[in-house]
């Protein structure tokens, strides 16, 4: 049972960093170019077909995507882009922001803090489950699920919520190296039909989680999942933190290596929700999925693969974006946890 109120962290996990000299990064390259650009197409063409999956209707206005939109992009630490189909088609990120918050607040409030506040573990639950909540003595749990979320968003620094929304917006826009805007009428439709969040909001003011205004914390939060996207964007942001918080276009620090390194670890176990064991399986990459249908996939060092298509499957991730993304990730040597034997 994962119930363990007085000692929600079942071993010690505070590290010495001063014991460290040094510390090892993954290593390791993409294929070359025209066997990435080929892989693209074909994995395009493979899956374009497949009509499974549902698009999201809770919030209303996602029920306008067209379930024919699939696009797809690579980006590598070094600069380059790879993209097939409908890679500039814009979306709003939506939780796919928990990952990019998560690495901007990891750097303001740093490993331990964060670790303790808002937690690590999956919750085996839906990405909304307040069940979740209650089943854990009122802990988040994780950052990838809406408790969690919402609470990492409660950390963001800035004296009003204007300053507030000027980080995550700067932030955001940074690891995309170019402004990001905000879709209105996503951020109005999911605002009118936000009970579930606002209620997830206020229960975990009750437990102490929250310690600022949980309907302006809700309404914060909402407006991060609602800013616009490309795959050509996504894959970028995913390189930034692949990248060590480094952006390969721009040059700039977004976010410091370990707080990269903290987003990926919680993409790594959370990120997928209930599915995040299927998906670190067949995968083997830390990833992101938002409702929208977007999916981003990081390989530390090397880069990040960014899909968009609407249809989700019963957990909420995209099912092209499973698809292409566990073919991608086979044909270009991409999972962490393969090797070959030394010889
Ligand atoms: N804004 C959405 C929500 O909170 C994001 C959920 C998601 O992408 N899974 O319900």
């Amino acid at each position: 049972m994962s119930n363990h109120p007085e000692n929600p962290v079942p071993f010690p996990y505070k590290y010495d960093q001063t014991q460290l000299e040094s510390e090892a990064v993954s290593t390791g390259d993409l294929p070359e170019a025209s066997i990435i650009e080929k892989m693209m197409q074909k994995t395009y063409d493979m899956y374009a077909d497949l009509t499974s999956g549902e698009v999201a209707r809770y919030i209303p206005r996602l029920a306008d995507a067209d379930p024919r939109w699939f696009g797809l992009t690579l980006a590598s630490t070094t600069g380059s882009a790879f993209s097939s189909g409908d890679s500039r088609q814009e979306f709003s990120i939506q939780s796919i922001s928990k990952a990019f918050v998560y690495a901007l607040v990891c750097d303001t409030r740093g490993h331990d803090e964060v670790r303790e506040r808002i937690g690590v573990n999956n919750t085996g639950l839906p990405f909304n489950s307040v069940i979740a909540i209650e089943l854990n003595a009122g802990h988040t749990m994780n950052p990838m699920v809406n408790a969690g979320a919402l609470a990492t968003t409660s950390l963001v620094p800035g004296a009003s919520w204007d300053d507030k929304w000027d980080f995550i917006h700067r932030g955001l826009s940074s690891f995309a190296g170019r402004d990001l805007l905000l879709d209105d009428e996503v951020y109005t439709s999911e605002m009118e039909t936000n009970l579930r969040n606002l209620s997830i909001g206020r229960l975990l003011q009750s437990y102490g989680h929250i310690t600022v205004d949980p309907e302006c914390v809700t309404e914060l939060y909402t407006r991060q999942c609602s800013l616009r996207v490309s795959t050509e964007d996504l894959a970028i942001m995913g390189a930034t933190l692949a990248n060590g918080g480094v952006h390969p276009v721009t040059g700039a620090q977004v976010v410091s290596a370990a707080a990269s390194r903290d987003a990926l670890s919680v993409m790594a176990t959370t990120g997928m929700y209930e599915a995040s064991g299927d998906w670190l399986f067949e995968i083997g990459m830390p990833g992101k999925s938002g409702v929208a249908g977007g999916i981003v996939t990081i390989a530390p060092g090397k880069g990040s693969l960014a899909t968009f298509s609407p249809p989700l499957d019963s957990a909420g991730n995209s099912v092209r974006g499973i698809h292409a993304t566990r073919h991608l990730s086979r044909k270009l040597g991409l999972n962490l946890f393969s090797s070959t034997a030394r010889l």
